[in-house]
């Protein structure tokens, strides 16, 4: 038999999982929430109310009603024991309960002395969480109060499933089309304020209608949901899958630079060029296009990156399909704009016993564009010199071609 602990970690993790589902932690208060919670205050006459999530190390209130705290330690919280209690936790005065006498949170603030709470429940049956009620001095608690409590927490649960289901399309279980964008400006907004790198991929599978004109649209529909189901699992919970059009979906892949997400890609397609579904005409076979893109110093925004990702898996498509392409960041402009010019220079080196003369067709404060007859010959660094302009600087070569110099000043 596996030791208590061990099964109480394992159901931990379900549970975490399940939490996850409804990507609801650190989301800002709600007003649908915060109906609730003042709802419970006023039907029981208590100064608090929480709905409140059991995470990993931690309990954080959706919604808190005469609570200061937004989220405190897991260990003492009395959430957390409440959550494992089928019917619920009462504790008409926590001062009497030897468990609780000398908790944190009943000696000092917020000086709980009663405290109802009942767990927050999945459809599957796992508890993420509780919605309490609780008062700073002791009091009784019948069996019709627990009841209109839990009552309360299957509204809780309800909305919590609404905002789930609204988030994702219901035939693939990726995030609609609305909840990826959000999903993608929050992450958007932390990868630029941290300087971290972050990528999209797009894909579309191949010949899609083919697939819809010979065995029709609802083994088209199955092929979707299987097709999604497979990138899933290849994909990390951190990254975000979504439906953006009909056969068309979009990964954002946080903390991953271009070279990471065409692995990601790679990885996508070959899964799906393996998958075989199971059709009433025998096993149908497909693939899918895709076009990678990465934040890089031209692109700042997510409209920009989603296109660039769009343009890379257009050239997919036009370069014959099941492939992935990355697009390349375009150069990035130079920081100073170089006028343009056409003086006569001479370049030296050597000592000075060894002179060229060039043409100088661009010059800015930081280098200059150099014609010569032949470029064989000039070291890495030499000195340019601008006789009309009393000019001379030591300039090192960044771009040679035959009869070009660029340069930057020394
Ligand atoms: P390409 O390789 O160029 O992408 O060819 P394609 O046939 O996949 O491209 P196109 O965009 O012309 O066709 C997409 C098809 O996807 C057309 C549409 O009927 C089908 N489709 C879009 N949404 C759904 C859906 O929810 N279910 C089913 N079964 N088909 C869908
Ligand atoms: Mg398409
Ligand atoms: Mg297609």
């Amino acid at each position: 038999m596996q030791p208590q602990a061990q099964i109480e970690e394992i159901e931990d993790g379900e549970r975490l999982a399940a939490l996850d589902r409804y990507d609801i932690l650190d989301t800002p208060q709600e007003e649908g929430f915060d109906r609730i919670t003042r709802l419970t205050r006023r039907i029981f006459d208590v100064p608090m109310s929480t709905i409140t999530l059991i995470d990993g190390h931690r309990q954080w209130f959706k919604s808190r009603s005469g609570v200061e705290a937004c989220e405190t330690p897991r260990g003492p919280a009395l959430c957390s024991f409440a959550m494992r209690e089928p019917q619920g936790l009462v504790l008409p005065d926590t001062l009497v309960d030897t468990r609780f006498s000398s908790n944190p949170f009943v000696l000092g603030p917020p000086h709980i002395r009663f405290y109802a709470g009942v767990p927050l429940r999945t459809p599957q049956g796992l508890s993420i969480g509780t919605l309490c009620a609780m008062d700073t001095r002791p009091r009784p608690f019948r069996d019709d109060e627990v009841e209109t409590l839990a009552d309360l927490s299957h509204i809780v649960m309800s909305e919590l499933e609404l905002r789930r289901v609204a988030m994702t399309d219901s035939l693939t279980g990726a995030l609609s089309r609305r909840a990826f964008r959000d999903e993608c400006g929050r992450t958007l907004a932390l990868a630029l304020r941290h300087r971290h790198p972050m990528s999209c991929i797009m894909l579309d599978l191949d010949h899609f209608k083919s697939v819809n004109d010979r065995h029709g649209h609802p083994v088209g529909d199955q092929v979707l949901a299987e097709m999604a189901a497979v990138c899933r699992a290849e994909l990390r919970t951190s990254d975000a899958f979504g439906r953006v059009g009909g056969e068309e979906f979009a990964v954002l892949l946080p903390l991953s630079d271009l070279a990471a997400a065409m692995t990601v890609a790679e990885k996508l397609r070959a899964a799906i060029a393996r998958l075989s579904v199971p059709t009433p005409d025998g096993p149908l076979r497909l693939t899918a296009s895709f076009g990678v893109a990465a934040l890089d110093p031209t692109v700042t925004d997510l409209d920009g990156l989603l296109r660039n990702a769009d343009a890379a898996l257009y050239a997919a498509k036009a370069e014959g399909r099941n492939r992935c392409v990355a697009c390349r960041p375009a150069p990035v402009p130079p920081q100073v704009v170089r006028r343009r010019v056409l003086k006569a220079g001479q370049i030296s080196f050597n000592g000075g016993r060894s002179v060229i003369d060039c043409t100088v067709r661009s010059l800015s404060d930081d280098g200059a564009g150099l014609k010569v007859v032949s470029s064989i010959g000039v070291p890495e660094t030499f000195k340019l010199a601008i006789a009309a302009d009393q000019f001379s600087r030591l300039c090192r070569i960044v771009l040679k071609t035959e009869g070009h110099l660029d340069v930057v000043f020394v």
